[in-house]
């Protein structure tokens, strides 16, 4: 009975820096594998995006506190139509602006917006599980006990024409811009992004993504099965 429990009740965590293919795999992952699927990065966006909103500086973490503290956040959790809703406004499309991408970093690593989010996306597993979670933290902090923890990498060139073909910017900036969230995100003091020491790491530079989305679910039968 356990075993029927554990294995219709899955936690996948997916962590990784930027561009490595994360949303992408975890989308389709999740949708194979008949899970929900929790984008948790388009939380830190969507304080990120209430916070400008409301004219604070993303570095003043009292400021950025007080607006984490007071936004009401609604994430949908269908692979095939994932959304964020801030403050009753519709955000998806303003989250992934630039203006967003270059201060989410900042806001993300203040300590008190992650307790907050890390107990919100602790609530969305335990009511949505199966469910495919990515992230930065997920198998580290927010997910320890997760059935399955992959660590996704590319390399730095791979990444920056990933992330360029998507939002159709030149691919030195994005490059830059990645470069610079990446050390931001995995030098911060609190939860950086970090390979957890029982994490699977793949490095897909050289796969596609069908070949990727088959490992994680060859992987994924194996551990639900046992
Ligand atoms: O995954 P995505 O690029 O949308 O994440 C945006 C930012 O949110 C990251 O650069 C990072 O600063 C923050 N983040 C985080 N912890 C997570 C997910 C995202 O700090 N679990």
């Amino acid at each position: 009975m356990v075993e029927q429990a554990r294995t219709g009740n899955f936690v996948v965590a997916v962590d990784g820096p930027s561009g490595s293919g994360k949303s992408t795999v975890s989308r389709r992952l999740a949708s194979v594998a008949g899970a929900r699927y929790l984008d948790t990065g388009a939380m830190y966006r969507a304080v990120t995006w209430a916070v400008l909103r409301a004219g604070v500086d993303p570095h003043d973490a009292d400021g950025v506190e007080k607006v984490a503290a007071d936004v009401t956040l609604s994430i949908g959790t269908d692979p095939a139509a994932p959304h964020v809703v801030a403050d009753g406004v519709a955000v998806d499309d303003e989250i992934r602006g630039s203006e967003v991408t270059s201060a989410v970093s900042a806001v993300a690593a203040v300590p008190a917006v992650r307790e907050m989010l890390v107990v919100e996306q602790r609530a969305l597993i335990a009511a949505h599980a199966p469910i495919v979670v990515e992230g930065r933290d997920i198998g580290s902090v927010v997910a320890p006990d997760a059935d399955l923890k992959v660590y996704l990498t590319a390399s730095a060139e791979t990444r920056a024409h990933r992330r360029s073909a998507e939002t159709a910017a030149d691919v030195a900036a994005t490059a830059e811009a990645l470069a610079r969230r990446d050390r931001l995100d995995s030098t911060r003091t609190a939860d950086p992004l970090q390979q957890a020491p029982d994490a699977v790491a793949l490095d897909t530079t050289e796969m596609g993504i069908d070949e990727v989305v088959a490992r994680l679910r060859d992987l994924l039968h194996d551990r639900t099965a046992r």
